[in-house]
């Protein structure tokens, strides 16, 4: 299982945040043979650009040409991102499958669209959740080493 464990793991609210706000980042790191993901909290339904289909396939195919190991998405309901127990165990659940020992979060300046403070808080209550036995879920029952926060007006 370690071998599919990732390095790097930017938690952000919606499609297309990994790419604006740390893209640049997470292709240096592939460069230089890291295993690297990306995970959306939400599907960017909400959005007034495009739709959640969309959305899908465009970060599908950023995946693919950044090189990145995982894209997945949490699908919790876009521009009504909540920060519950409910969803950060869905979060660290999904931490502790992928077993990240560097988190990328939005930084806590990030609150032009409301999900992205939001997004930053989950992903901070998840990691440390991540390491408690209490949390269901298989994986890796550790936290991540490190948590960087992305600087972005977004
Ligand atoms: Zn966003």
């Amino acid at each position: 299982m370690s071998e599919k464990r990732l390095d790097v793991l930017a938690v952000t609210a919606h499609p297309d945040d990994a790419e604006l706000i740390c893209g640049g980042t997470l292709i240096r790191c592939v460069d230089k043979g890291y295993r690297v993901g990306a995970l959306e909290l939400t599907g960017g339904e909400s959005g007034s650009r495009g739709n959640a289909l969309r959305r899908a396939r465009e970060a599908e195919a950023a995946a693919e040409v950044m090189g990145l190991a995982v894209r997945e998405s949490l699908e919790l309901p876009d521009a009504q991102l909540v920060d519950t127990v409910e969803n950060r165990v869905k979060l660290a659940e999904a931490i502790r499958r992928l077993g990240p020992r560097v988190l990328i979060l939005h930084n806590n300046e990030s609150w032009r669209h409301p999900d992205h403070g939001v997004a930053m808080n989950l992903g901070r209550a998840a990691a440390f959740l991540a390491g408690l036995k209490m949390i269901p879920g298989e994986g890796y029952l550790q936290r991540p080493e490190k948590i960087l926060y992305c600087q972005a007006y977004t």
